[in-house]
């Protein structure tokens, strides 16, 4: 271990693979199904493994959506024991609304006090459908809720401009929501009455992702990005609400790497040649030098990013299988469309085709492993 400061600088213990959701925008939740967990005593003894040869002073408990993990409780409770008076905090990292409770919240806080961030993704009960995030509106005023009574005041919210869609109306719905969660603080008899509440949104652009619902789809041009941008920026005028959001030229970029065939290779290569590197930085990334690497290779960026791809087009990554069939996607992206839900993995299967991969998980509980 180097002695500086890295980015995860705390202990991260992977408490399970995989998410029993199906958010259709997600390329995580769909190629690391099936969900398998680990017990929350292996967790426990390596969780003091990894604190008595690190002496790190914060845990964060990972996964794709932690509060789905079914022995959250007795796993806090175990580490809690030990935790506590060794002053090493729990973290958690967002949070889904619906699965978000009071006891979870005293137990993240008993140390230090935790950051809470919920990620809606939409902000509207209608686009949420079309994602397939499964939450509503009732379900975060309750989570915030639960936050503000422990004393908390300030929430951050996750969401996405771009989804297939999208109108103005859901632009709206996101300033919308958020004041509604200002009002959901000054209702709360508990809060924290010496401060103000604070709401920050923050908004990245949707990149279509391979093996997900949403592959086939059109990602908005960068001039749609930057009016839907500047429109809801126009909704926010409470100076409670602070709003951020992602550079959409740089999530440009992201829709091209994502989706390039082999011709993408020599740009990359040629990127390379020229030097690009810590493109994730900021002050590192360039979009007019990308844009040159692709045109010097012969490549038009909006093919792969402001195109929608054919429903029978044979698409780059066709050839690596990763459990979850193509036919499983194109069931969920007419569901999309029809703005219709789809059950998460513990309600019931949805034949994704994942359980072929075998080994103990939820498509396959009694399986034995070696
Ligand atoms: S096979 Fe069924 S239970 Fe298993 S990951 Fe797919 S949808 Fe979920």
């Amino acid at each position: 271990m180097p002695y500086i400061e890295t980015v995860h600088d705390r202990i991260m213990l992977e408490v399970f693979r995989g998410c029993i959701r199906g958010c259709r925008f997600c390329q995580a939740g769909i190629i690391y199904r099936p969900v398998r967990e680990k017990s929350a005593d292996t967790l426990n003894e390596q969780a003091k493994c990894l604190f008595e040869s690190t002496g790190y002073d914060e845990i964060s408990l990972t996964s794709l959506s932690i509060s789905d993990y079914s022995q959250l409780e007795e796993l806090t409770t175990n580490l809690l024991e030990w935790t506590d008076e060794n002053m090493v905090s729990l973290s958690l990292p967002s949070l889904r609304v619906d699965s978000f409770t009071k006891e979870l919240m005293d137990k993240v806080a008993t140390v230090r006090s935790a950051s809470l961030t919920f990620a809606p993704e939409a902000g509207t009960q209608r686009l949420r459908d079309v994602i397939n995030k499964n939450v509503r509106e009732g379900d975060l005023l309750r989570a915030v809720s639960v936050a503000f009574e422990a004393g908390k005041n300030s929430v951050k919210l996750y969401f996405m401009n771009g989804l297939p869609t999208e109108t103005y109306e859901d632009i709206e719905g996101i300033s919308t929501l958020a004041s509604r969660v200002i009002d959901a603080y000054y209702q709360c008899p508990g809060r924290n009455k010496a401060k103000k509440p604070q709401v920050t949104i923050s908004v990245s652009c949707f990149i279509p992702k391979p093996f997900t619902p949403f592959q086939w789809e059109a990602q908005d041009t960068l001039e749609a990005l930057a009016d839907k941008q500047d429109y809801l920026r126009s909704k926010i005028t409470d100076r409670k609400i602070k709003y951020t959001y992602h550079d959409a030229k740089v999530s440009r970029i992201e829709a091209v790497l994502a989706r390039g065939d082999r011709r993408l290779s020599s740009a990359l290569e040629l990127a390379c040649k020229e030097g690009f590197k810590f493109d994730a930085w900021d002050e590192c990334f360039d979009y007019d030098k990308w844009i040159s690497v692709l045109e010097q290779s012969g490549l038009d960026p909006a093919f792969y990013a402001n195109r929608a791809f054919g429903l029978d087009e044979v698409l780059p990554w066709d050839i690596i299988d990763c459990g979850v069939t193509k036919e499983f996607l194109r069931r969920e992206r007419d569901r999309a469309y029809a703005e219709s839900t789809t059950p998460h993995c513990r309600e019931k299967c949805s034949g994704c085709g994942a359980n072929k991969l075998g080994g103990k998980g939820i498509c396959c509980p009694n399986a034995k492993v070696n």
